[in-house]
């Protein structure tokens, strides 16, 4: 038989922990499914945090993670370490079924926050390359680029920070952007241009990953429609090639139980309500705009209190 939970979140990033956090103190029998691949989410590859309030000298992501678990233990939160993989309506009545590959559980409310993945590129190359000297993750691999070239595609926030991270390891990283303008806040492109081994090419489409049996050789570019490539020719000569071009959202699952924008984030209603009157939805999953550690943990929270207050049918 099903086990039975009042509620249950599904995620682990900051999203889940604070609703779980703030379900726990208001009494609310709840399970976080905390994922099997990636417990803690996407911060879990992110070395240094300093933009967290509360941390003036900066937190790692799998301590600040840990943290966030360990709070919502405190508070009786169970957790498991599996992914739904299937998330039904019982016709009839407005429980759902939550299954993971071994269990199955029965609950009469769900808080989304499965977060997002990361977004590939769709060169020619990347799959056969991937794990090959293709990788999304600095943090994860960059490692076994020590004294190699490797080139982060990309021009945002995480694109300069893999860069930056590489730099301790890599002889050489190129930051491949797609326009001549960065997405990345100011404060990282200064710290960039402190670091004399990482430079830019710019208006640059990655047309090809090309290598040899196992390895990454080559990066083949091509500009930007009426631009020029600046930085590099049409060739780059590297190791690894490092994909930060952001990420999509993990919403696949719940497509049939809540309304979806077209990029398949979930859409919001009034706080953190989904089309679905038992469903509430937090962080990455629903945000294609600010994706941040705070505004994930502080959507979790609104979640939690959009469920508590209607659990004891308050308004505001
Ligand atoms: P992002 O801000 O969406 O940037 C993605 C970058 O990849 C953009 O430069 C984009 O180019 C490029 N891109 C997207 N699709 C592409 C494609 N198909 N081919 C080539 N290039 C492509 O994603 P992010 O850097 O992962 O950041 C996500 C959010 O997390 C942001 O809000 C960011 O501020 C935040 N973040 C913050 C920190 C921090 O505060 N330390 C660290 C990491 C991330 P265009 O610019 O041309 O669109």
């Amino acid at each position: 038989m099903a086990k039975f939970f009042e509620t249950i979140v599904i995620g682990s990033g900051p999203a889940g922990y604070t609703a779980s956090i703030y379900l726990g103190r208001a009494d609310v029998q709840h399970l976080l499914i905390a994922s099997s691949l990636n417990p803690g989410g996407a911060l879990m590859n992110t070395p240094l945090i300093e933009n967290f309030p509360g941390f003036p000298q900066g937190i790692s992501g799998p301590k600040l993670m840990g943290e966030m678990q360990i709070q919502a233990e405190k508070f009786g939160t169970e957790i498991i370490y599996e992914n739904a993989q299937k998330i039904t309506q019982i016709t009839g009545n407005n429980k759902f079924t939550v299954e993971t590959a071994d269990q199955k559980f029965e609950t009469s409310s769900l808080i989304l926050a499965m977060g997002g993945t990361y977004k590939k590129l769709k060169a020619v190359g990347e799959n056969k390359y991937a794990g090959k000297g293709v990788s999304y993750c600095a943090t994860c691999d960059g490692f076994f680029f020590k004294n190699k070239i490797v080139a982060v595609i990309g021009g945002g926030d995480t694109a300069l920070e893999e860069a930056l991270f590489l730099a301790e390891f890599a002889a050489k990283v190129y930051i491949v952007h797609r326009r001549d303008q960065l997405r990345a806040s100011e404060i990282l492109q200064d710290r960039v241009k402190q670091e004399p081994k990482i430079s830019y090419v710019l208006n640059a489409l990655v047309k090809e990953i090309v290598g040899n049996e196992n390895a990454v050789t080559t990066l083949n570019l091509q500009a930007k429609p009426n631009t020029e490539i600046i930085g590099a020719s049409n060739h780059l000569t590297v190791d690894g090639v490092f994909v930060a071009i952001g990420h999509v959202p993990n919403s696949s699952v719940v497509q049939n139980l809540v309304e979806l924008d077209n990029q398949g984030y979930i859409k919001l209603f009034k706080g953190q309500r989904t089309s679905n009157p038992n469903i509430y939805a937090a962080g990455d999953i629903t945000d294609p705009t600010y994706r941040q550690a705070i505004t994930a943990a502080a959507s979790g929270c609104k979640a939690a209190k959009d469920l508590i207050n209607a659990r004891f049918a308050r308004s505001y």
